[in-house]
């Protein structure tokens, strides 16, 4: 079925709908900068008001999303929003700022189907994929609010927010093409980032289908036995199936690797696992993000000790591996995937 989202388009699919409606072609070069400001039909004021009307009477919509709630850390200046889509749904984002720019942490499904023993974000499964126009529509919500704010908008992305960006590849593909184009946002393809529990097929097929975002790979375990009892979809791919797929994708786009791999305590943070992990990514371009685990009451599992996390990265550094403690940041505002929208669901009547 054909999306009532002029979000979800490109110029060309503008084009091929302006002139549908028997209007002049430059009307979808209009339109779509207006879409990428986030302006409603409203506030688009160069186009007249009858191709909008016949538009808005055919069903069709500018904007599939809005920030309904901001949460800001006195701590960072961290800001995490709360986002409604068109059916009611509620998903969050978090917006980062660094000295370099500012980093969204951007959801490309409602919920998950990967059910990770950690996160928030599988408690519910899947809900529904989110379509082009409302993954762009987050990039586009927090420009806005920034730019009414006159502050800096966002200029990095990371695909890390709630559910699997690769369980939902086409939509996800279509939102890497929008947010670099020129035309309109025009974010350098180097800033996005795209983090997967590591869909291998799909890995390969980003990197034919001409993709480049940098892959981080949701790891969180050194071996295949304890990776699939904190992540069902290793049932599915082994780590070794990981390997040759990030190696593939490295050859075809040289872009270095991320590993992400959340510290639980007493799981996967001996060291053991370090040798263990240093083994499995020895000789890749490669950097290791150590993630303090979030606790997540549903799921009962406890990060491990900041002094366990850094002998853990000094034992990794002594193999010579490239590797990071993530800094933790917002911590006074909701925490971790998914934790934000299930305490806004249960408190509040979204
Ligand atoms: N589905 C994708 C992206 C979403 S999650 C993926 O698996 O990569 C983004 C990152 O946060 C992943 O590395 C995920 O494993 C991690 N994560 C999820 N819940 C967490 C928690 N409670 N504490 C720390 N990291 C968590």
């Amino acid at each position: 079925m054909e999306s009532k989202l002029l979000a979800d388009r490109s110029i060309e699919e503008l084009e091929l709908l302006v002139e549908k409606i028997h209007q002049p072609k430059f009307r979808a070069k209009q339109l779509y900068e207006w879409l990428n400001k986030g302006a409603s039909f409203d506030g688009m004021k160069n186009i007249p008001k009858s191709m909008l009307d016949a538009l808005s009477e055919d069903g069709y919509y500018p904007q599939g999303i809005e920030i309904v709630k901001e949460l800001r850390s006195s701590l960072d200046g961290t800001i995490k929003y709360l986002y409604r889509l068109r059916d009611g749904n509620i998903i969050e984002g978090v917006l980062m700022k660094y000295k370099y720019g500012n980093t969204l942490c951007v959801s490309t499904q409602v919920g998950c189907r990967m059910n990770c023993a950690f996160c928030a974000s599988g408690l519910d499964g899947l809900i529904r994929n989110l379509s082009a126009g409302e993954i762009l529509g987050q990039v586009v919500a927090v420009n806005r609010e920034n730019a009414v704010d006159n502050e800096r908008g966002v200029t990095n992305i990371v695909l890390m927010g709630s559910g699997e960006p690769l369980d939902n590849y086409d939509n996800v593909c279509k939102f890497l093409t929008l947010v670099s184009d020129e035309r309109g946002l025009n974010l350098s393809k180097r800033n996005v980032s795209l983090s997967t529990c590591g869909l291998c097929d799909k890995i390969v097929r980003l990197a034919d289908d001409g993709f480049s975002p940098t892959m981080t790979i949701s790891l969180h375990a050194p071996n295949d036995e304890m990776r699939r009892e904190i992540m069902p979809i290793a049932k599915k791919y082994s780590i070794s199936d990981i390997i040759k797929a990030v190696k593939y994708y490295f050859d075809k786009t040289g872009r270095r690797i991320i590993f992400e791999y959340s510290m639980i305590a007493g799981k996967n943070d001996t060291e053991i696992c370090a040798k263990q992990l240093a083994e499995v990514v020895k000789g890749l371009a490669c950097h290791i993000n150590l993630i303090p685990l979030n606790y997540v009451k549903e799921r009962g599992l406890d990060g491990s000790s900041k002094k366990n996390i850094y002998r853990f990265m000094a034992q990794l550094e002594k193999q010579g591996i490239s590797v990071t403690v993530r800094r933790s940041m917002g911590g006074d505002i909701e925490g971790a995937c998914g934790q934000l929208r299930r305490k806004v669901l249960k408190d509040e009547n979204y």
